[in-house]
C-alpha cells in the first residue's frame, strides 16, 4: 500500500481533527490532488491492518485558491519571507512565534483559536517581489527547467510571473494605493466587517517605528534583520527592510489566507522492514506499507514538528525499506 494520506478527504480530516489545533476549519483549500483521499487506508484497516495516530496531521496556514486549478477546490501555499505583517480575521497582529515561515503548526493553532479560518497578510509591493515564492513544481518554472538565468532573474525588480499571475487573477489578493482603501477591500473580500482601519494602521505604525530603532524589541524585526545576515537570502528572499505605511513601497497588498490541507502523519503502523501490523501487533503476511500511508514509514520519522520540506525523505526511505527487503526473497 502506497496510497499516500487523507489530504484532499475534508471530512475525514475534519473527523480526525486534534483538539490541540482548535476547531476543525469550515473551509479549507486542498493543497494534494484528489486521489490522496484515505480510501485504501480504510480499506487496509478492513483487512486487518491496524491505524495509528489518526490526529497527526499538518497544514499549512498561507493557502491561495488557485486561480488555474489543476485538481478540486485546488490551493497554492505561499512559501513566504519574514517581512509580512500577519493579523488574524479580526485584524489583531499575530504574536511570536507566529510569523511569516516560522512554526505552521503554531499558527495552525492560534487562527483556529480565534473561531475564523482565515486569516490575512499585509505587505508592500517591495515585499511581494522577493519574498513570495509558491510551492509546487509548476509554480517555479525556473528551478524545474533547471535555468540558471531564469533563477538570477529573481533579483531583479518586478514580482516573478507566477506571483503576477495570482495578483492579476486571485481572488484572495487586494491592491491599493492607500490603507483605508486596503482595509475596505478586505472587508468587502471577507464579507463583513470585522476589520476596523484605525487599530490596523496603529499596528502598522507601531512597527514602522521600530525600524528607525537599532535596538527594538519587535521580534519580527530582529527577525528580518537576522535573515538578512546570510548573504543569499539578502539578495534574493529578504526585501530591504522598510516602512510599509511609506507610499513609496507602495502599492499596497493584502491577502486572505487559508487553511491548505498536504501531509498526514499517522497511518498504517509497519515494522521496520514496512510490514504491516495487525490488531495484535504481529505483522501481517504479504502485506506492506510505505510513504505518506505509513505515517512516513511508521509515525512520522522526523517527528511531530518535522522541519519543512524533511517528509518527502521519509516516504522514499520506507520504500527503499521494504523493496529491500522484498528483494531479499522473504
Ligand atoms: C504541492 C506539494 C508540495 C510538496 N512539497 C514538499 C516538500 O517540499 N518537501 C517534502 O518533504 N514534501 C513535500 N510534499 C509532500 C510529499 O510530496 C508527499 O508527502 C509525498 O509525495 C508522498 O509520497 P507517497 O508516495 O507516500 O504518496 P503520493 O505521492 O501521494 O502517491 C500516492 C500514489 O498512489 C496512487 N493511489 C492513491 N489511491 C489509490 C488507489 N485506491 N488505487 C491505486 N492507486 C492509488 C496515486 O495515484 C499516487 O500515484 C509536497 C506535496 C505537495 C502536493
Amino acid at each position: 500500500v502506497a496510497s499516500g494520506g487523507i489530504g484532499a478527504n475534508f471530512d475525514l480530516i475534519r473527523k480526525n481533527w486534534p483538539a490541540r489545533l482548535g476547531t476543525p476549519p469550515k473551509n479549507m483549500v486542498s493543497g494534494v490532488p484528489a486521489y490522496v483521499d484515505g480510501r485504501m487506508l480504510e480499506i487496509t484497516e478492513h483487512a486487518g491492518g491496524r491505524i495509528v495516530n489518526r490526529d497527526r496531521m499538518w497544514h499549512y496556514t498561507e493557502g491561495l485558491k488557485n486561480w488555474d486549478p489543476i485538481w478540486p477546490n485546488h490551493g497554492i501555499r505561499i512559501l513566504p519571507g519574514p517581512s509580512s505583517l500577519w493579523f488574524d480575521a479580526e485584524g489583531n497582529r499575530f504574536g511570536a512565534p507566529n510569523f511569516p515561515g516560522f512554526d505552521t503548526l503554531s499558527t495552525l493553532e492560534a487562527i483556529q483559536k480565534t473561531g475564523y479560518d482565515y486569516s490575512w497578510f499585509i505587505l508592500t509591493e517591495k515585499i511581494i517581489e522577493k519574498e513570495f515564492a509558491l510551492s509546487g513544481s509548476e509554480q517555479n518554472p525556473d528551478l524545474t527547467n533547471k535555468s540558471i538565468s531564469d533563477v538570477l532573474k529573481r533579483v531583479l525588480p518586478g514580482a516573478p510571473g507566477p506571483i503576477q499571475a495570482f495578483k492579476n487573477h486571485g481572488e484572495d489578493f487586494v491592491i491599493a494605493n492607500d490603507l483605508k482603501e486596503l482595509v475596505e477591500g478586505m472587508n468587502k473580500l471577507a464579507g463583513n466587517d470585522l476589520l476596523d482601519f484605525i487599530k490596523i494602521k496603529e499596528q502598522i505604525l507601531a512597527r514602522d517605528r521600530e525600524m528607525d530603532n537599532k535596538f527594538t524589541k519587535d521580534l519580527q524585526v530582529n527577525a528580518i534583520h537576522g535573515a538578512r545576515n546570510y548573504v543569499g537570502d539578502k539578495f534574493v528572499r529578504v526585501a530591504k527592510p522598510h516602512k510599509i505605511l511609506d507610499p513609496k513601497n507602495w502599492p499596497l497588498i493584502a491577502v486572505r489566507l487559508n487553511i491548505l490541507t498536504r501531509k498526514t502523519l499517522g497511518g498504517l503502523q509497519t515494522n521496520l522492514n514496512g510490514a504491516v501490523l495487525g490488531i495484535d501487533g504481529q505483522p501481517i503476511r504479504g502485506l506492506f506499507a510505505a510513504g505518506e500511508v505509513s505515517g512516513f514509514g511508521g509515525g512520522g520519522v522526523h517527528g511531530y514538528r518535522a522541519l519543512e520540506g524533511t517528509f518527502v525523505g521519509g516516504c522514499l526511505f520506507s520504500g527503499r525499506q521494504v523493496g529491500r527487503y522484498l528483494a531479499k526473497g522473504q
